[in-house]
């Protein structure tokens, strides 16, 4: 039967329900012929204690009742299908699973809930555009010593104050809170393959981003202190959350639908094979993943699946966002209605995702939830490859230049992302690098970066891309790139560690690099305290000024004006005036891309103060200017109020 023949099931009680007198099993698997379910009394060893036959129902679906209390047993199921047994695996919808996700687990969640959890809050948000991410791999942040950290690399690691580097600055929750981001996004947090991380051998090192999902509606095992007890890792990360809305920051998970880390093997294809995945004519497995396989949300049951466990994470765990991984493989229609759902639970959930794909995909382009389409998106964000690029070259030329170092041609791009890819009438869309239209309806729908886990750190991109310069001169291009994002309109973005010159060594794309590659070097605050402290201070002059989060094309169409200047690579323009209600007037905005002192004059009018003069930020001025013309030093920004 043709996959979109498969009768469907709209029920939400797909996968284990447990209750104190009967656990209710619910599988789909349309085309089986028979599907056992096995009880075990450990999660990964041992022989099942009980073995029981599914029964088949309407609509594709396999139950079985079992009566009594049968918390604490772990399960699998298996499918035949074709006149041949599959393998043993936890269901599709397991919410928790044993060592190595071998096998789900039967329990009750609300003895996983962390004290206080019911009065837990998210933190207050007024608009999208007053968001700050900053992305975080769990392990990085507390896995090095001179964290400091007692649960290194664990979720609890998330929870720690009070501690300090060998030279007795902040780390950890301190120093993000201190910070002054708005959100935390985690790199991936649900389960990963042991392929990647062995659950089994924590003992040793081991290192993964976690971009190869096993079991979409669990916690990941190596980020607990016990991955055996199936509990715990749940426990733990609504433990972490907690301790973070404690602290005023919300939490963004970085979800990975759109691929499986296993192909055949994988829990979809053990239990309705084929249906999971978009085919290609021949019928193999079609790859815009670049992984091996890519998922297909257009069917009916893929896309119920990615939206009830969007919405299971936002209501089970209380997340605040996500971050979807090349959400270009997914449809337009599924986003919509992730947004809808997600919107109807909590209208301040945050969405965004990658607007590309890794590689071609059978859907049609017109279907896709890429950038390009994102004006067709209700309340979704993409990120802007149009900035990053645009600020230090492509990342796919790693000696390539950008706009903080010199290179000219580039500053329709800037100005297209000071704008946030809305339509702005003094933006050339013609010279814009990569689109060359706008693609946001509204400003909170691009994210606005200069780095992110993948590709070089920005760091080490200056050092492979100015190969000559100086420590100071690269600082200032850094300083630089971090100013253009954190005054852009938008959601701006940053990769945790970059407000401390985060080094990976010149590795790119360091997924499985070791510890020593990836972790913080919390020693690196003490030694670049003066960047820091500028990038804090740069987050609360956002923070400080709405006229740099204004919430609507509209108002940034009306109060964001360019000026004329008559020197390349150097970008001049007025926010006012009070845009967005905020208390300065008028506001001059220039960034100096050039490797020397360039002059402005400014607009007539009053007098100008100096805020912001690329080595510090003070709102009350640094000092008054006497004249109209203003010099800006190479390489750096300059913000005066009027
Ligand atoms: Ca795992």
């Amino acid at each position: 039967m043709p996959f979109d023949q498969y009768p469907t099931y709209l029920g939400t009680d797909l996968g284990m329900n447990w209750s104190v007198d009967k656990t209710i099993f619910k599988l789909w698997s349309p085309a089986a012929q028979a599907v056992k379910l096995r009880l075990y009394s450990n999660g990964s060893t041992g022989k099942a204690i009980q073995t029981i036959d599914l029964q088949k129902k309407d609509n594709g679906v396999w139950e079985a009742t079992l009566s009594g209390n049968q918390k604490g047993k772990y399960y699998t199921v298996q499918v035949q299908q074709g006149g041949k047994w599959l393998a043993e695996t936890p269901d599709a919808y397991a919410k928790a699973v044993g060592l190595n996700g071998k096998r789900g687990m039967i329990l009750d969640l609300t003895e996983t809930n962390p004290t206080g959890w019911a009065t837990d809050k998210r933190p207050i948000q007024k608009q999208f555009t007053d968001i700050i991410l900053y992305e975080l791999h769990i392990r990085d942040l507390s896995i090095n010593p001179n964290s400091g950290i007692k649960n290194a690399g664990k979720f609890l690691g998330l929870t720690e104050t009070g501690t300090k580097n060998t030279k007795g600055l902040s780390t950890g929750l301190d120093h993000i809170k201190a910070l002054g981001v708005t959100h935390v996004h985690l790199l991936p947090a649900f389960d990963y393959r042991h392929t990647s991380v062995d659950e089994s051998k924590l003992d040793q090192p081991q290192y993964n981003w976690g971009y190869d999902p096993e079991h979409y509606n669990v916690p990941e095992g190596s980020y607990s202190t016990n991955p055996s007890d199936g509990a715990v890792r749940i426990h733990e990360f609504k433990q972490a959350i907690k301790t973070l809305h404690e602290n005023g920051i919300r939490v963004v998970m970085d979800v990975v639908y759109n691929h499986t880390g296993a192909t055949e093997g994988s829990v979809f294809n053990q239990t309705v094979p084929g249906y999971y995945y978009r085919q290609n004519a021949d019928g193999s497995y079609s790859n815009a993943s670049g992984c091996g396989n890519e998922t297909a949300s257009e069917r009916t049951m893929v896309r119920k699946y990615i939206i009830e466990s969007m919405k299971y994470w936002a209501q089970e765990y209380h997340i605040d966002g996500f971050r979807v991984d090349l959400m270009g493989i997914h449809d337009i229609e599924t986003m919509n209605q992730a947004s809808a759902a997600l919107h109807a639970i909590d209208p301040t959930i945050y969405i965004y995702g990658e607007g590309w794909t890794a590689g071609s995909s059978p859907l049609p382009d017109s279907l896709r939830a890429t950038k390009a389409n994102t004006f067709k998106l209700n309340q979704v964000a993409a990120f802007s490859d149009d900035l990053r690029d645009a600020l230090k070259g492509s990342v796919f030329n790693h000696t390539e230049k950008g706009f903080i170092n010199g290179r000219t041609g580039l500053e329709e791009s800037i100005k297209f992302g000071i704008t946030a890819s809305v339509q702005h009438p003094q933006v050339d869309y013609s010279k814009v690098n990569y689109s060359k239209a706008p693609w946001a309806k509204e400003p909170y729908q691009t994210i606005t970066y200069a780095e992110c886990h993948d590709n070089h750190t920005l760091w080490d991109r200056l050092t492979l891309s100015c190969p000559d310069a100086s420590e100071e001169d690269r600082i200032k291009m850094q300083k630089l790139a971090m100013t253009i994002v954190l005054t852009s309109q938008g959601v701006p973005f940053l990769h945790a560690g970059m407000e401390m010159l985060r080094t990976k060594n010149g590795v790119e794309n360091s997924f499985n690099s070791p510890d020593e590659i990836n972790r913080f070097d919390w020693d690196r605050k003490t030694k670049y305290l003066a960047f820091n402290d500028y990038v804090r201070q740069l987050i609360q002059l956002r923070k400080n000024h709405p006229a740099f989060r204004m919430p609507t094309a509209d108002m940034i169409r009306r109060n964001i004006k360019f000026l004329e200047t008559k020197d390349p690579n150097l970008i001049v323009y007025q926010i006012g005036l009070r845009a967005n209600n905020d208390n300065w007037t008028r506001i001059v905005v220039i960034y100096n891309g050039n490797t020397e002192e360039k002059f402005v004059t400014l607009p007539k009018g009053g007098t100008y103060n100096i805020v912001l003069d690329g080595t510090q930020i003070v709102e009350t001025g640094i000092k008054t200017l006497i004249s109209p013309k203003v010099g800006v030093p190479g390489m750096s920004a300059m913000i005066l109020v009027e």
